[in-house]
């Protein structure tokens, strides 16, 4: 039987397939943030795209303020009432902020000024300015004016100004990639499951919940999650619909040689080219990566994870962050530290181990664990410890190679 390969082997399987995101691509508006734009924002029309009243008053011709006499209020206008309303001398129409000032108006008074009549009103006129309160048409912007153009990363604000202008879509360049996560299994429901609706036999989806946060904090936008039945057809089905839309699919379970682990007969049904299928690690040894061609130079990357908790914990870290990093167009080394470890520990003959472990300075503490199944001896776990392959105990005060999970203040220290 050929050996697995080691971690470093696998991630250079893995990595090697994988160049920075093709750019320049065109993304839908909801899943741009952080991406580097690669066009011009242009406005539309101007902005305003009307005259818009500043202020909650009165609309009228500055003409008519005739020292202090009343105007004769003839109507009011709201946001979102087109103006239709013509104003004669000596009339003036009652306005909202955000609302179109009539073309015959060249003043809006604020109503702080007047003594707010109904049918007629009375100006405080020595305090107004011809044109006051009145945002201009064009004044922010003329139409056809570039608001924000290549190199810029997209943030929230330039987000909202992109939609303000019609931009359902922008075309970037290195960008964030876009995952998806695929939960499978019978028994796995969702992680919102009461008590009382819970069989025995069921599972709630915990996976799911952690890649949801932990691919934010690898740099990845998190597109959707959706769960599949252990089945082939509707394993092929969310694979297909999944890479329709997102750079990176991560699968959670059905990925070892149960019966029932469709993952990588449907991959293989798919054309996908597998780039990594197994590692000498424990936890995670099924680990398998795949290239899926939605089209040629846009592929999705599928990365199936063994099911167990602590699998997802530890492979996500040691595999899907880094292919992130270098989707991303970043450096994909991890930022790994030395520490020496507190107790002794029994590594694994023949398989690397990497067990959530406590950091507490520069000693490391890994807390007892019942296999990688057991998720509930990690709560308090700062990251990842390295235990080497090997027949002896690993004495305390070894130094160990130790990876602090990405949400955990990152180490200075690269090695
Ligand atoms: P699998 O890799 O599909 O054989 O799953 C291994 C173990 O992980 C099984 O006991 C599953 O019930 C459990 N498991 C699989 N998916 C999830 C999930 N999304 N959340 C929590 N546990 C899961
Ligand atoms: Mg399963």
């Amino acid at each position: 039987m050929v050996p697995l390969p080691s971690y470093e082997e696998a991630l250079e399987s893995l990595l090697t397939s994988a160049s920075p995101l093709q750019s320049p691509v065109r993304r839908p508006h909801a899943t741009a943030l952080g991406a580097e734009v690669a066009e011009e924002i242009r406005t539309d029309r101007p902005l305003p795209p009307f005259d818009r009243a500043a202020m909650d008053g009165y609309a009228l011709r500055f003409a008519d303020l005739n020292g202090g006499n009343g105007l004769r209020v003839i109507g009011r206008i709201d946001a979102g009432d087109p103006t239709e309303i013509s104003l004669d001398p000596g009339t003036c129409v009652r306005i909202a902020t955000g609302a179109p000032v009539p073309a015959s108006a060249d003043t809006v008074v604020r109503h702080e000024w007047t003594d707010r009549g109904e049918s007629e009103v009375k100006i405080e006129s020595d305090r107004v300015q011809a044109g006051d309160c009145i945002h201009r048409t064009g004044a922010d912007a003329e139409a056809d004016e570039v608001l924000f153009g290549p190199g810029r990363r997209l943030t929230p604000l330039d987000l909202s100004i992109a939609a303000a202008v019609g931009r359902t879509s922008l075309l970037v360049g290195s960008r964030r990639p876009v995952a998806g996560v695929i939960s499978s299994g019978n028994e796995v429901v969702p992680s919102a499951t009461p008590a009382d609706q819970l069989g025995a036999h069921q599972i709630r989806d915990s996976n799911a919940e952690f890649l949801r946060h932990a691919l934010a904090h690898f740099g990845a936008h998190l597109e959707t999650v959706i769960h599949c039945p252990d089945e082939f057809n509707a394993t092929i089905d969310a694979l297909t619909t999944m890479a329709a839309r997102v750079d990176v699919i991560v699968t959670i379970g059905g990925v070892s040689a149960g019966e029932r682990d469709w993952f990588p007969l449907a991959l293989e049904r798919l054309g996908a080219e597998r780039v990594l299928r197994g590692a000498a690690i424990q936890p995670g040894k099924p680990i398998m990566c795949s290239k899926l061609d939605r089209t040629e130079a846009d592929p999705s990357w599928v990365i199936s994870l063994p099911g167990n908790p602590v699998s997802v914990f530890a492979t996500s870290h040691l595999f899907l962050w880094p292919l992130v990093r270098r989707l991303a167009g970043e450096t994909p080394a991890l930022p790994w530290r030395h520490c020496q470890l507190g107790e002794a520990i029994t590594p694994n003959p023949r398989r690397r181990l990497f067990r959530p472990c406590v950091l507490e300075g520069e000693t490391v503490r890994v807390p007892h664990w019942q296999g990688s199944g057991d998720f509930s001896h990690c709560s308090g776990a700062t990251g990842l410890v390295e235990i080497p392959e090997g027949d002896e105990k690993v004495e305390a005060g070894t130094l160990l190679r130790v990876l602090p999970w990405a949400w955990e203040e990152r180490a200075s220290e690269n090695t």
